[in-house]
């Protein structure tokens, strides 16, 4: 469902350019989860951010269900964002004025894919039940990660794209959030791509890779 084959990445520095990813390659089959570790500034969110569509590369291609999006229009690639690709990052990005239970609607909805069972029921498995009617603001740090969690894989995509989904949560939250969504992810039989830093987290993932100087180790 993913295929990365020797992506380049570099920003402007002071310097001149500056490479942050050096020639990355990767995949992931339907149904695997990948944990993603490095150091801190290694380019693990870049790596997210162009699987995601958010960034271009400088060089190599990156194909999501079959379709090469390197070479895509902006369009085409906000389109399959919606439809394919779930991504769940730090800042949770839930929209202040809609309740909890329209905020998870929202994302399937803008695809065409919103099934009211389907999330009903993720927002049970997520501990969610109780809060629907209320406001983003209303909830803790831990609880809105747990909103954009089910927004993300109510739109069931084929790929999810998440960078330290747990960051922000207490160790044994963390654990049970975790737990709820690998099960998630294997049941919908999505491939799961997610940064951490925790190497226990990394344990209970199917696959590991490591990025280190601008490759993966
Ligand atoms: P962390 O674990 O701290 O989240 P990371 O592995 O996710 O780190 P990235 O955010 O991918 O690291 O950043 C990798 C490098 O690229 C860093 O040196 C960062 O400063 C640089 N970088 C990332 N995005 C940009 C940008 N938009 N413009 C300029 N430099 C950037
Ligand atoms: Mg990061």
């Amino acid at each position: 469902v993913l295929t990365v084959q020797n992506v380049m990445k570099s920003f402007p520095g002071a310097d001149g350019d500056v490479p942050v990813l050096r020639g990355v390659s990767l995949s992931l089959e339907r149904g695997e989860t990948l944990a993603l570790t490095g150091e801190s500034g290694s380019g693990k969110s870049t790596l997210l951010h162009l699987i995601g569509g958010l960034d271009k590369v400088d060089d190599g291609s990156i194909t999501v269900a079959g379709r090469e999006i390197t070479s895509m229009n902006d369009r085409d690639r906000s389109a399959l964002r919606r439809t394919e690709v779930g991504v769940i990052f730090q800042q949770f990005n839930l929209i202040p004025s809609l309740t909890v239970e329209a905020n998870i609607a929202f994302q399937a909805r803008l695809g065409g894919a919103f099934d009211a069972d389907h999330a009903a029921r993720l927002s049970r498995a997520l501990g969610l039940g109780d809060h629907l009617s209320k406001y983003p603001e209303a909830l803790s740090g831990g609880q809105q990660q747990r909103v954009a969690i089910a927004r993300t894989l109510t739109a069931r995509p084929k790929l999810v794209l998440a960078d330290e989904p747990t960051g922000n949560l207490d160790e044994a939250t963390a654990s049970e959030v975790l737990g709820q969504m690998l099960r998630l992810v294997r049941e919908t039989g999505a491939a799961l791509l997610m940064v951490t830093h925790s190497q226990s987290v990394a344990r209970r993932m199917g696959r590991h890779v490591h990025l280190s100087q601008g490759h993966v180790v």
